[in-house]
């Protein structure tokens, strides 16, 4: 299906996603990539940062209630994060399909956490949830002239934009 340049660009959704301190770690910063890049999506932000904890509380402050906040922030500024902005039709959702679930005891092999990964509080990747947290986690981690925006020579191939 051949789709119009109007219709494609309304499509296009961005969301953040970061390889945490035990991704980085273990040397799995290619392989993840790979699996976004090689689906299709495009990278339009990265950088490989060491967050603070207030950093780290201010990302997950969704999550401030919960017994594991305070591990969790600590181990989220143990060490340096990639962090990083897709872009694609669709990857917000897709993103996390390609993540797997939180638990990697019950994520599917196939999927980045149920590939790599064994423990909840080490499962190696974060993925927005939603366009309205993709939107504050991206302004959050990134200052705007730190997104690009280009076009990707794949996009034809990958989309059937004529
Ligand atoms: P995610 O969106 O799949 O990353 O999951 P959540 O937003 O619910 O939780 C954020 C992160 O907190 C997860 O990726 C885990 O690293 C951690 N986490 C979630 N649930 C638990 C838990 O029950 N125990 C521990 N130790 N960590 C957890
Ligand atoms: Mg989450």
């Amino acid at each position: 299906m051949v789709q119009d340049q109007e219709a494609h660009a309304a499509e296009m959704e961005r969301t953040f996603i970061a390889i945490k301190p035990d991704g980085v770690q273990r040397g799995l910063i290619s392989e993840i990539i790979a699996r976004f890049e090689r689906k299709g999506f495009k990278l339009v932000a990265i950088k490989l940062v060491i967050p603070s904890k207030s950093f780290a509380q201010q990302h997950y402050h969704d999550l401030k209630e919960r017994p594991f906040f305070d591990g969790l922030c600590d181990f989220l500024s143990s060490g340096p994060v990639l962090a990083m902005v897709w872009e694609g039709e669709g990857v917000i959702k897709y993103g996390r399909k390609l993540i797997g679930a939180t638990d990697p005891q019950k994520s599917e092999p196939g999927t980045i956490r149920g590939d790599l990964a064994v423990g909840v509080g080490r499962n190696i990747i974060h993925g927005s949830d939603g366009l309205e947290t993709a939107k504050d986690e991206i302004s959050l981690w990134f200052k705007p002239e730190e997104l690009t925006s280009y076009t990707s020579n794949q996009e034809k191939w990958v989309y059937g934009v004529n």
